[in-house]
C-alpha cells in the first residue's frame, strides 16, 4: 500500500462516506484517514452532512439499483471525449467503469444535489413552519381582539343602560321637583289667600250679612257674606252644604234690577265648608240682590228655581 496523496484522498471521501468505493479504494482511504487528521476532519464533515440527509430530505436516498444505473450512465457519458477533460496518471490495475475516480465527480454532484434538495426542503419546511406559527399567532391575536371587542361592546351596553337609568332617574327627580315647586306655590298661594281672606274679613270697613236659607237648603246650613262699600270684592263663607251631585253646581248670582249675572261656582269641600272670594264686575253697592242656586253645570244664562241662599242688599 503506497502512501496516498491528500488531494487524491479528499476526492474519494464523498464516495467513501457514502460506501460507494470498491474494497481497495475504501481500504486505502480508511488507512489514510486513520493517519491524516486533515482528511479525517474532511471525512467527518461529510459524515455530518450525510447524517443530516434522512432528516432533511426524507426518502431521497436512492435504492441500490437506481444508484447502479446512475453510475452506469455517468460512466457512459464520461467515455465521451468532450467530457473527459481531466487527465489523470494511468493506474496499473484495470478498473470497472463503476469504480474509483469515475465515481467521484458523479457522487460529489449527487451529494451536492441531495444536500441542496434537502436544504431547500428543509428551508421550505422551516418557512412553512414559521408561516404556520405566524398564522396561528395572528389567529390568536384576532380571537383576542374579537374577545376584547365583545367585552368593550358589553361594557358600552352596560354604560348605555346606566346612562338610560340615570336619565330616567333625572327625569323623575325633575318631575318630582316640579311637583314640589307647584305644591309649594299652591301652599304659598293658599296661605296668602287665607291671609287676604282674614285681613279682608277683619278690616274695620268690612260689613257682613247673613244670607237667608230657603226650604231647599239643608238643615243647619248657613252662609255669610263680607264686603266693603265702594269695593268690588265679595267674600262668602258657607257651612253645612253638601257637595253638589254630579252634573250640578252651586252658582253665585248678583242681580241688578231684573238682570242676574252669574259670578262663579262655589265648590264645597269635604268638611262641608266653602270659602268663596270673587271680584264682581262693579262695586258691591251697584247690586241689590245676591243668590246661590243649585244649577245644571252648563246653564249659566238664568238662575234655576232651586235657590239655596238669598239676600237683598
Ligand atoms: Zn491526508
Amino acid at each position: 500500500m503506497t502512501l496516498s496523496n491528500c488531494d487524491e484522498i479528499i476526492e474519494l471521501i464523498p464516495a467513501f462516506v457514502l460506501g460507494a468505493l470498491d474494497a481497495d479504494d475504501a481500504a486505502r482511504v480508511a488507512t489514510h484517514v486513520a493517519a491524516c487528521s486533515r482528511c479525517r476532519a474532511e471525512a467527518e464533515s461529510f459524515r455530518d452532512v450525510v447524517g443530516l440527509l434522512p432528516y432533511a430530505a426524507g426518502s431521497l436516498e436512492p435504492p441500490p439499483h437506481v444508484k447502479r444505473q446512475l453510475f452506469a450512465r455517468i460512466a457512459a457519458v464520461s467515455d465521451h471525449p468532450v467530457t473527459s477533460t481531466v487527465q489523470r496518471p494511468q493506474r496499473s490495475t484495470v478498473r470497472s467503469p463503476l469504480s474509483g475516480r469515475w465515481v467521484v465527480p458523479a457522487l460529489a454532484l449527487m451529494l451536492a444535489l441531495i444536500v441542496g434538495l434537502g436544504a431547500a426542503t428543509f428551508e421550505a419546511r422551516g418557512r412553512a413552519d414559521a408561516l404556520a406559527a405566524e398564522l396561528a399567532a395572528n389567529r390568536q391575536t384576532l380571537r383576542s381582539l374579537e374577545v376584547q371587542i365583545a367585552e368593550m361592546r358589553q361594557a358600552a351596553q352596560a354604560v348605555e343602560a346606566q346612562l338610560i337609568a340615570a336619565q330616567r332617574e333625572l327625569d323623575e327627580t325633575r318631575t318630582q321637583l316640579a311637583a314640589s315647586q307647584r305644591e309649594l306655590r299652591e301652599i304659598q298661594a293658599s296661605g296668602s289667600k287665607d291671609e287676604q281672606l282674614v285681613s279682608f274679613i277683619a278690616a274695620p270697613q268690612t260689613v257682613s250679612q247673613l244670607l237667608e236659607t230657603t226650604e231647599r237648603a239643608p238643615e243647619k246650613a248657613s252662609a255669610r257674606m263680607f264686603m266693603q262699600p265702594g269695593h268690588n270684592r265679595l267674600v262668602l263663607l258657607i257651612y253645612g252644604l253638601k257637595s253638589a251631585e254630579p252634573g250640578k253646581v252651586y252658582r253665585l248670582w248678583l242681580a241688578k234690577g231684573n238682570q242676574a249675572i252669574a259670578i262663579g261656582t262655589v265648590t264645597v269641600g269635604p268638611d262641608s265648608v266653602a270659602e268663596f272670594v270673587v271680584d264682581a264686575p262693579e262695586p258691591m253697592d251697584a247690586y241689590d240682590q245676591v243668590m246661590i242656586t243649585l244649577d245644571e253645570v252648563d246653564t249659566a244664562a238664568q238662575p234655576s228655581e232651586e235657590v239655596i241662599f238669598e239676600a237683598n242688599l
